[in-house]
């Protein structure tokens, strides 16, 4: 299976979600074998940061890459679109220490990617695999991981708030699968949490339009895409943070009450147990 990178650059700009900074977003493409790299405009000098797990540095609500004034917040959206399309290549351009939240969903990054186009080039697309089945937790959130042909990823939420309560999706990336069923899914937090988030210096760009806000019963500021948006849009983060393995996975995750933190773990178990072979 040949590599594949974006045909041409294009770009977004919007407001950072935890930051507060306005950036503008570059996504170009990338040599054959380069995976997916972020750089830091805005830091003249500053290295690439490669997408890869090595790379990680938080977890506390987003995935967070590189440590320090070089780092980039909230990447799992970004990289869940980039995933999606199967791009292996790619060089993301950011002017800011935070990837742009947009409507708090995964579609403005999967319809920019898709305006651009795709192109294939020299090299050979590798995959993980995963030789045996495995349990991990980390928290509250539990991972069941198994071989499968393909990919499949499976996503329960238990909440106590009513307005989420118990739900659950499904994803086995088939073509437009990701475009319909997830991408639209929005980011959520509940307002009894926003305050104490802000006041650890987190959410400085949240508005209304960027995130759903809950009360335990019903959403405050929007109507929901589907009853089970949360469900979708938590699989859409494991699909983002997963890519994070540098190549598409082939196997069966089914997380429960999944967080970056859980998600990142599995990620690096998958990585300490299974394979990256050649894709034929
Ligand atoms: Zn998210």
């Amino acid at each position: 299976m040949p590599r594949r990178t974006i045909r041409r650059p294009t770009e977004l700009t919007g407001v950072g979600l935890h930051t507060g900074a306005d950036v503008r977003l570059r996504i170009a493409p990338g040599p054959s074998g380069s995976g997916l790299r972020f750089r830091r405009t805005d830091r003249p000098g500053a290295g690439e940061l490669p997408a890869t797990l090595a790379s990680v540095g938080a977890t506390d609500r987003r995935t967070v890459l590189g440590q320090g004034d070089d780092r980039v917040e909230t990447v799992e959206h970004l990289l869940a679109a980039l995933g999606a399309h199967g791009v292996d290549d790619a060089l993301l351009e950011l002017a800011g220490p935070e990837v742009p939240i947009l409507d708090g969903s995964f579609a403005p990054f999967w319809d920019v990617v898709a305006a651009a186009g795709l192109v294939e080039g020299p090299g050979c697309r590798r995959r993980w695999e995963v030789l045996g089945p495995f349990e991990l937790a980390e928290g509250d959130a539990t991972y069941r991981v198994s071989p499968a042909g393909d990919l499949a990823l499976a996503v329960t939420l238990v909440h106590a708030e009513p307005v989420i309560g118990r739900q659950r999706a499904d994803y086995r990336g088939a073509p437009g699968e990701f475009a319909r069923e997830i991408a639209p899914a929005r980011t959520y937090g509940f307002l009894a949490e926003v305050e104490a988030l802000r006041a650890r210096g987190l959410l400085a760009g949240a508005t209304s339009e960027a995130a759903i806000v809950l009360s335990d019963t019903a959403p405050l500021n929007t109507s929901l895409r589907w009853p089970e948006e949360f469900a979708r849009h938590k699989l859409g983060d494991l699909l983002g943070d997963l890519a994070l393995l540098g190549g598409p996975l082939r196997a069966r995750v089914e997380a429960e009450r999944p967080s970056h933190r859980g998600n990142v773990a599995c990620a690096r178990a998958i990585a300490a147990r299974g394979r990256f072979v050649e894709e034929e």
